[in-house]
């Protein structure tokens, strides 16, 4: 794994001699990293009728797709949500993606809900089947194999107001977190060796290599001591994100270098990133970590109300796990508790959230906790008058969650910062348009050049915003327009 921030250099064509060029080693499309986006990219444009090469740095496909939950984001009326009665079109999903995110990309929004439902039969073709059937709980993921089930904030205020919710995180039909996104990268690399993409393992990109005009137009790489370069029509970088470089998350989101759990697989390490930066292209987003702890299920605990350290409340508590993450992390010192009395008290079902202790009463409580006195009887009294009004006028915590907490002992569990266990992986990356091409800061192209998945930017920006299956989700679908667009501009230079 490579740390550091350096950006690799670049190399001229001339490294690219008569017998590189000659065949054996020159293709319409190299694409970099096989995992979701990079197998999607790789199977497209070989269907296009490309001869694709695939670079794998690890000794297996899969990196860190394989080791998901599992969740694609796909809406718009695909035939689970019909299946399971939920009404969902284009235009709601449009709306809602526009909605949570901080700088919505329209075009790519519009073509990833027009495109979902196809996509959606696109994935199945791949030799699996999401269960016609839909999870109503309140929870991180299904623990067993419905098909369906909410990932995001689409009943949440404000965004339910924005758009009719509908429930879009679609599961593949294993148990469990980590089997099931294995199950599918397993299917694609069949798909993939059927299509007759030439795979190299154990062999990473090092540098790109650029014409005179500056467009990319081929590869270093490198196998434990053996070095070589390839000629490429079209680069494709889908080499995932860089929570693993621990000098690239201090740099860029040092949230993320505090103290929280970081998610990813080894070569998370944003080589690909700098890759794209070497030849030019922006980075966006890279200030913006998916950061979260989730302290539901229990569904219970939702009624509980949630404090910083000046005792006051500050979100509504019924937001996805991620969103209510991020607004603690804004608070000072990144602190805040989650109280709840002991009528809907219940143990997580994860250990994430540790339970502080049961206090008689909230002044024990506020002392305890080193909270101002009186901060918490005062909120406490406004959030049961909210609650028995049946509407949280100042947060808009949806009904269904409202609950008043009147009957001691009051449950404490701790959401700070370095005692609850946050998990978390990066966001941003190199800048694309809708059909993956990387952009320079003018947004002109870099000709030969793609970027698509974790190491792109695309439509996941911000841990407030994000739906779990959007990075799957994106992707698998933005990494197949990546394909199929290089093998077009590659076949089109023949
Ligand atoms: C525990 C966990 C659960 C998650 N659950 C979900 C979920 O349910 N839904 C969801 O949408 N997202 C989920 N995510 C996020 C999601 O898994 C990733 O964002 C997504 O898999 C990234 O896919 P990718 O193809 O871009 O990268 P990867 O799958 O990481 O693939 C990149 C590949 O590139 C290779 N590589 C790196 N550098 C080079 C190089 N220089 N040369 C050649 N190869 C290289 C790597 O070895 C790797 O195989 C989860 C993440 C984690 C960690």
């Amino acid at each position: 794994m490579s740390r550091g921030t350096e950006i690799p250099d670049v190399l001229t064509a001339d490294v690219l001699t008569a017998d590189v060029l000659a065949g054996a080693s020159a293709y319409d499309v190299v694409v970099v990293g096989f995992g979701i986006a990079g197998g999607c990219a790789a199977l497209e444009a070989a269907r296009a009728g490309a001869r694709v090469l695939l670079l794998e740095r690890a000794a297996v496909h899969g990196g860190t797709s394989s080791m998901s939950g599992g969740h694609f984001y796909l809406g718009g009326g695909t035939a689970v949500q019909q299946a399971t009665g939920h009404e969902d079109s284009p235009e709601e999903m449009y709306k809602y993606l526009v909605a949570v995110s901080k700088e919505p990309e329209h075009d790519k929004i519009r073509a990833y809900c027009e495109g979902s439902v196809e996509h959606f039969g696109w994935l199945e073709a791949l030799g699996f089947e999401f269960e016609r059937s839909y999870y109503p709980e309140k929870a991180v993921i299904q623990p067993g194999t419905e098909g369906l089930m909410y990932t995001g904030n689409e009943k949440v205020w404000p965004y339910q107001d924005q758009a009719r919710p509908a429930p879009r995180g679609h599961k593949v039909p294993v148990p469990g977190d980590t089997e099931g996104t294995k199950m599918v990268m397993d299917l694609l690399r069949a798909r993939v060796e059927e299509a007759g993409v030439e795979v190299r393992y154990e062999t990473g990109a090092t540098n790109l290599v650029v014409s005179g005009e500056g467009a990319v137009v081929g590869l270093a790489w490198k196998s434990f001591d053996e070095t070589g370069y390839v000629a490429a029509g079209a680069v494709v970088i889908a080499a995932g994100g860089f929570v693993m470089n621990p000098d690239m998350v201090a740099a860029y989101t040092p949230r993320l270098a505090e103290k929280p759990f970081t998610l990813g697989s080894t070569y998370d390490d944003g080589l690909g990133i700098r890759l794209g930066a070497s030849v030019g292209a922006e980075l966006k987003h890279m200030d913006e970590p998916f950061i979260t702890a989730p302290f539901y299920p229990p569904a219970a605990l939702i009624t509980g109300f949630v404090v910083n350290q000046h005792g006051e409340r500050f979100c509504n508590e019924d937001g996805y796990h991620s969103r209510t993450s991020q607004f603690v992390m804004e608070q000072p010192d990144s602190a805040a508790y989650l109280i709840v009395d002991s009528e809907h008290v219940e143990y997580p079902k994860f250990p994430l959230v540790p339970l502080i202790d049961g206090f008689e009463t909230i002044t024990e409580l506020e002392d305890a906790l080193g909270l101002p006195a009186g901060s918490v009887v005062k909120t406490l009294e406004r959030y049961n008058e909210l609650a028995d009004a049946g509407e949280d006028v100042d947060f808009h915590k949806a009904p269904e969650w409202l609950a008043p907490q009147r009957i001691g002992p009051w449950a404490v569990f701790d959401l700070r910062l370095g005692k609850a266990m946050y998990a978390g992986f990066t966001l941003g990356g190199i800048r694309v348009t809708v059909d993956g091409e990387a952009q320079r800061p003018d947004g002109s192209v870099v000709p030969g050049l793609y970027a698509a998945g974790a190491c792109a930017s695309n439509l996941a920006q911000d841990g407030k915003g994000y739906c779990s299956g959007t990075q799957l989700g994106e992707g698998s679908f933005f990494g197949r327009r990546a394909g199929r667009h290089a093998a077009r501009v590659s076949s089109a230079g023949r």
